[in-house]
C-alpha cells in the first residue's frame, strides 16, 4: 500500500490555494431543522452539550451512572498517553446489564429482538427474559468445554439469534469475542484465529443469502486445518446443509440446550477487555481492535439514547449492519440491549426475495428509528423511487447513516424518500477504533446540513487541525484529530502495542489521529472528507475523493460514483472516476463528456475527471465501503494489491477489462 507521503498529502502543508479549493469545492446551503415535536422531547438539549463543556469527566461519569454496577469505580480516568484507563477500580458485568437487570425491572416481556430470517415467515421474537435463558444456557456451555475468563472466542455466524447470544455468553464469563464476518475467506478467518489465538469457534453449517443456503463449516474446516490450538467448534444448525463433521466438533444443540437456564453473572473489572475486532480492511491489513468492559458499554449506551433519541417503551429500532462489523457490536447489540430497546435483526440480503425486503419490514415491525450505511441507500437509489412506494413507512421517525461521507444528493434522498421528508437524518461518524459513535447531529438539536457529521458528540473533543497540528479556523481543511481520551476509545492493537502507537498516535503529538480528512465550515460544522490516503493532488491542489463523488452523485443519472488519483505525467495526479448509472438510465455516448462537464460545473475545472468509466459494481469490502485503493491500481494499470476482505472479487475483474490500456 502507498503511504499519503507519495500522495503528497501527510507530510506536505497544503498551501493557501489548495485551502482555498477545498472550502469552496462544498457549497451546501440546505438545512434541516429539528421536527417541532422531536426537538420538545428529545433526550439531549443544548444543555446537554453546556454540561460536558463545563466538566467533560463529570458529564462522562453520568453516563456510567446509567448502569448498573457491582462495584463503583474509584478514580473516572487514568491517562498514561497513549494508554487509558476508564473507571478504574470498578465492576460490572456487560451481560446483566444488557439482560438480566431489564428482567429485574419487570420489562422481562419486553422484545428484545424480532429477528427475521431471509426466507420469507422465517421470524423470531425473543423478549428479554428469553434473551436471559438464552444467554445463560450458552454461558453454561461455554464453561463446560473450559472457556474461562480472558480466553478467545472465534464467532464465525450469520445475523441469526445465536450470534448476539453468543456475544453475551461470552461477556457474561469474561471470555473475549473476536467475530469475524461470514462472508470472509478461510484464510481471513484463520489469520485472525491466529491472531487472537482463540481456543474455541462457535458456527454454523451455513446461513441464507440471496435466496439460498449459503455455507460457512467449509470455510471453518479449511482454516482450521492449521489452527492446532481450536479445543472446539460448536456449530448451529441453521440450514440443514451436509456438513462435515470432525472430532473438535459439537453441535450447539447438543451442548446448549441441556444447560440450565440460570448462570451468575460475575463482576468483571471495567478495564476487563470485552473484545476484539478486526477493522474492515479498507486500507490494508486489518487491525485487531481491543475494547473494553466499563467505558465501552458507558458511551454506547449513552450515545444510542441520544443520537437516536431512543424512547425504549415505544421504539422499535432497526440497524441494518452485519454484527461481524462494529456497527453490529456497538449499536445492534451492546447499546440498545443496554438500554433495553427493541431491535429487529435481519439476517438476509435487501432483494430477496424482492428489491423491498427492506421497507416491508419496515412496514411488518412498525420500525421507527433506521440505522443503515451510504452504500444501501446508494443501490435503493439505483434500483429507483417507485419501489418503497408500496410499502407503508409513516412508523419511522430517525433516519441514520455509518460507514462512509453520505453524498449530499443520497441524503437528501433518503431523508425524502424513506423518510418522507419528517425524519431527521444523523450522519454518524465513528470507527472500529473509537468504539461508539463521535460525531453526528442529534436529531433534537441540530439544523442538519446534507452530508454534514455537524459537531463532537458532548465529551468528545474532536477538532480538525493543519498539517502541523494546529487548530484551523472556520473555512479551513485538514486532518480530523481528537485531543483528548474518551471511554469506548480502543486500548491498544491485540498483542501489539508499538503498532498502536504508530497508527493512531504518532501523526501529531498528544492527538488521536484516526486517517480521516475534514473540513470545519464557516458555521463551524464538519465535513468528513473520507481518508487522507485518499486525497487527491492535482496540479498542486488537495481534492477530497469525497466531494468529486459527491458532485457526480449530484447528477440525475448517476447512483453510485468512486473517484481515484492516477499518476500523471503532467498534473500530478489526475482524477479517474467510476460510476454506476441509475436504473431506468441507459448508457450513451456522450455520459463521459457530460458528467465530465458538470463536475468542472460544480465545483470548478481543476476537479474535472480526466476519466470517466461507467462500471456495473464497485470493489467494496463486506461492511459496503469502496476500496479506492483497488481502483487507483486498475486506473495505474498495476496488479492488484490484497483482494481478501473484498466482498465479490469478480467485480475487479469486470472492471480491469472496462479500463484501457495505460495513457
Ligand atoms: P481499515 O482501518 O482496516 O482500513 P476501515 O477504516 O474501513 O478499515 P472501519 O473502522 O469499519 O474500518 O471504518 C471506519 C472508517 O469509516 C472511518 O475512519 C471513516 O473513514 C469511515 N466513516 C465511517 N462513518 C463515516 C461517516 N459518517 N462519514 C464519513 N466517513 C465515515
Ligand atoms: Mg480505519
Amino acid at each position: 500500500m502507498r503511504s499519503g507521503k507519495e500522495h503528497g498529502v501527510a507530510t506536505e502543508t497544503p498551501g493557501q490555494e489548495s485551502q482555498q479549493t477545498l472550502s469552496n469545492l462544498m457549497s451546501e446551503t440546505r438545512r434541516f431543522e429539528p421536527p417541532a415535536d422531536l426537538a420538545a422531547s428529545a433526550n439531549v438539549t443544548a444543555a446537554t452539550f453546556e454540561e460536558a463543556d463545563r466538566d467533560s469527566l463529570a458529564f462522562w461519569e453520568s453516563t456510567a451512572d446509567r448502569l448498573t454496577w457491582a462495584r463503583r469505580w474509584d478514580t473516572t480516568l487514568e491517562w498514561n498517553a497513549p494508554f487509558a484507563k476508564w473507571f478504574v477500580g470498578g465492576e460490572l458485568n456487560v451481560a446483566y446489564n444488557c439482560v438480566d437487570r431489564h428482567v429485574e425491572a419487570g420489562l422481562g416481556d419486553r422484545v428484545a429482538y424480532y429477528w427475521e430470517g431471509e426466507p420469507e415467515g422465517d421470524s423470531r421474537t425473543i423478549t428479554y427474559a428469553d434473551l436471559q435463558k438464552e444467554v445463560s444456557r450458552a454461558a453454561n456451555a461455554l464453561e463446560e468445554l473450559g472457556v474461562r475468563k480472558g480466553d478467545r472466542v472465534a464467532v464465525y455466524l450469520p445475523m441469526i439469534p445465536e450470534l448476539p447470544i453468543t456475544l453475551l455468553a461470552c461477556a457474561r464469563i469474561g471470555a473475549i469475542h473476536s467475530v469475524v464476518f461470514g462472508g470472509f475467506s478461510s484464510a481471513a478467518l484463520k489469520s485472525r484465529i491466529h491472531d487472537a489465538d482463540a481456543k474455541v469457534v462457535i458456527t454454523a453449517d451455513g446461513g441464507y443469502r440471496r435466496g439460498k443456503p449459503s455455507a460457512l463449516k467449509p470455510t471453518v474446516d479449511e482454516a482450521l486445518e492449521e489452527c492446532p490450538g481450536v479445543e472446539h467448534v460448536v456449530v448451529v444448525r441453521r440450514t440443514g446443509q451436509d456438513i462435515a463433521v470432525n472430532d473438535r466438533d459439537i453441535w450447539w444443540h447438543d451442548i446448549v440446550d441441556r444447560q440450565s437456564a440460570e448462570h451468575e453473572p460475575a463482576p468483571h473489572g471495567a478495564e476487563d477487555p470485552l473484545y476484539i475486532l478486526y477493522t474492515s480492511g479498507t486500507t490494508g491489513r486489518p487491525k485487531g481492535i481491543l475494547h473494553t468492559t466499563g467505558g465501552y458499554l458507558a458511551q454506547t449506551a449513552w450515545t444510542h439514547h441520544a443520537v437516536f433519541d431512543l424512547k425504549p417503551e415505544t421504539d422499535v429500532y432497526w440497524c441494518t449492519a452485519d454484527i461481524g462489523w462494529v456497527t453490529g457490536h456497538s449499536y445492534i447489540v451492546y447499546g440498545p440491549l443496554a438500554n433495553g430497546a427493541t431491535s429487529v435483526i435481519y439476517e438476509g440480503t435487501p432483494d430477496t426475495p424482492h428489491k423491498g425486503r427492506f421497507w416491508e419490514i419496515v412496514q411488518k415491525y412498525k420500525v421507527t428509528i433506521l440505522y443503515t450505511a451510504p452504500t444501501a441507500i446508494r443501490t435503493f437509489m439505483k434500483w429507483g423511487d417507485d419501489i418503497r412506494a408500496k410499502f407503508d413507512m409513516s412508523s419511522l421517525r430517525v433516519l441514520g447513516s455509518v460507514g462512509e461521507p453520505i453524498n449530499p444528493e443520497a441524503y437528501v434522498w433518503y431523508r425524502e424518500n424513506i423518510g418522507g421528508s419528517r425524519c431527521p437524518v444523523v450522519d454518524t461518524w465513528w470507527q472500529t477504533e473509537t468504539g461508539a459513535i463521535m460525531i453526528s447531529p442529534m436529531p433534537g438539536v441540530t439544523a442538519a446540513k446534507p452530508g454534514a457529521a455537524m459537531r463532537p458528540l458532548p465529551g468528545i473533543s474532536a477538532d480538525v487541525v493543519d498539517d502541523q497540528g494546529n487548530s484551523v479556523p472556520n473555512g479551513g481543511g485538514g486532518f480530523l484529530v481528537v485531543r483528548e481520551p474518551w471511554p469506548a476509545m480502543l486500548r491498544t492493537i491485540w498483542g501489539d502495542d508499538q503498532r498502536y502507537i504508530d497508527t493512531y498516535w504518532s501523526r501529531f503529538d498528544g492527538m488521536y489521529f484516526p486517517g480521516d480528512g475534514a473540513k470545519r465550515d464557516e458555521d463551524g460544522d464538519l465535513w468528513l472528507l473520507g481518508r487522507v490516503d485518499d486525497v487527491m493532488l492535482v496540479s498542486g491542489h488537495n481534492i477530497s475523493t469525497t466531494e468529486v463523488e459527491s458532485a457526480l452523485v449530484s447528477h440525475p443519472k448517476v447512483a453510485e460514483a468512486a473517484v481515484v488519483g492516477a499518476t500523471d505525467p503532467v498534473t500530478g495526479q489526475a482524477i479517474v472516476a467510476f460510476v454506476i448509472l441509475r436504473g431506468s438510465v441507459e448508457e450513451s455516448a456522450d455520459i463521459a463528456t457530460d458528467l465530465r462537464n458538470h463536475v468542472a460545473k460544480t465545483l470548478g475545472p481543476i476537479a474535472k475527471p480526466r476519466q470517466i468509466m461507467v462500471v456495473p459494481e464497485l470493489p467494496k469490502t463486506r461492511s459496503g465501503k469502496i476500496m479506492r485503493r483497488l481502483l487507483r491500481d486498475v486506473a495505474e494499470n498495476r496488479s492488484l494489491g490484497d483482494v481478501t476482505t473484498l466482498t465479490d472479487d469478480s467485480v475487479m475483474k469486470l472492471i480491469s477489462e472496462k479500463m484501457p490500456a495505460a495513457k
